[in-house]
């Protein structure tokens, strides 16, 4: 199939090179973003290739439709940013990368959680100006803490055994209890419970309308003081603002996040010559006990070449007709 690729960087160009022989497609790769301006690049292709941040609303599949595009092979898991509705009505076939690597994205949660307990970024920055100095450098053990987990998918379930070797109590909290985390010892409980006990809250569910600021000024008024929030989700699951106050008044001790309610003008850009509009993000970056990752979690060697394998084969079995295995349906 001929498949035009948005959003595209060095990263991704190279992982899919890699894959292509193996694939008869043709592909043509974009920079650019995907949205419904964007749209008319994908003249003369069959599919297209997206990803987290493109914009697949009513007005991006429509245009996508009127040029004849039958495939949207997203190379991602979540698939928030497709409005299915118009997909359906349009006949627009969806297609996802459900899981790659889900250890990946746990242990940048778990690299996350340690940077924040242990302080190493800023002991880094000191050693390199010769400040041996410990001051202030003070962190808290891991071990013996309860950790909140919502949703325990395949990422969720991936950091449940990273935690596991750390010797914590593991609270979990999701739509459907999994038999696997029950044996290893993972408490469910609901939402309530996760809150009051967590020391650590670590976000694995998808964005939907349910989960939408499942973390907002409510939610936040039942957590312990000094909780640790970490969300490499999706940004949405946190209501940016409310987070702001309770890092002010000291409820979250400390917050890593790889993902930004309003990510999509920001990240995958290299915006260090420009003035930053966003004021949220400019506040969180003034938190001495905020780390922030421009939604990096996914990017490893691993992760990438089961990107590109997983995504040229959805492309091919849509082509061949045949049953399509990681189809997104309304
Ligand atoms: P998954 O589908 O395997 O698991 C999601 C889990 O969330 C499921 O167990 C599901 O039952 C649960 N869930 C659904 N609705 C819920 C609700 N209302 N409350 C509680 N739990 C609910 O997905 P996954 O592969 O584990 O990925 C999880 C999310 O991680 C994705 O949706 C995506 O947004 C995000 N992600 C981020 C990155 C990154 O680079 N930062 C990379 C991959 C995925």
């Amino acid at each position: 199939m001929r498949v035009a690729f948005f959003s595209t960087k060095k990263y991704d160009r190279e992982s899919f090179q890699r894959w292509l022989p193996k694939f008869s497609h043709q592909v043509s790769f974009f920079e650019a973003k995907l949205d419904k301006h964007s749209a008319i690049l994908a003249q003369g292709h069959d599919a297209v290739c997206a990803f987290v941040n493109d914009q697949l609303d009513e007005g991006t599949l429509k245009n996508l439709s009127s040029l004849g595009i039958k495939l949207i092979a997203l190379r991602c898991a979540g698939y928030n940013q497709v409005d299915l509705q118009a997909a359906k009505e349009l006949k627009l076939t969806i297609v996802r990368v459900p899981a790659y690597s889900p250890e990946a994205v746990a242990e940048h949660a778990f690299a996350l959680i340690l940077t924040l307990s242990r302080k190493t970024h800023k002991a880094y920055n000191r050693v390199r100006e010769s400040n041996f100095s410990l001051e202030g450098l003070t962190g808290c053990n891991i071990h013996g803490k309860t950790i909140g987990v919502i949703g325990t998918g395949a990422i969720g379930r991936a950091f449940c055994r990273i935690a596991k070797g750390f010797g914590v109590r593991i609270l979990a909290y999701d739509i459907f209890e999994n038999e696997e985390m029950k044996a290893m010892g993972v408490e469910y409980c609901n939402l309530d419970k996760l809150f009051a006990e967590s020391k650590i809250i670590s976000l694995h569910c998808p964005l939907t309308p349910e989960t939408h600021h499942i973390i907002n000024k409510k939610s936040l008024q039942k957590i312990q003081d000094g909780c640790m929030l970490i969300n490499t989700s999706r940004g949405g699951l946190i209501e940016t603002k409310s987070v702001i106050s309770a890092l002010k008044k000291g409820k979250i001790g400390f917050l890593g996040i790889d993902v930004y309610e309003q990510e999509e003008d920001l990240f995958f850009e290299n915006l260090s010559e420009q003035i930053l509009q966003d004021e949220q993000i400019a506040r969180l970056m003034t938190f001495p006990n905020v780390l922030i990752t421009g939604h990096q979690a996914f990017l490893t060697r691993e992760a990438l070449d089961q990107i590109a394998e997983t995504t040229l084969e959805n492309i091919t079995a849509f082509e061949k007709n045949e049953k399509l295995i990681n189809e997104v349906k309304m």
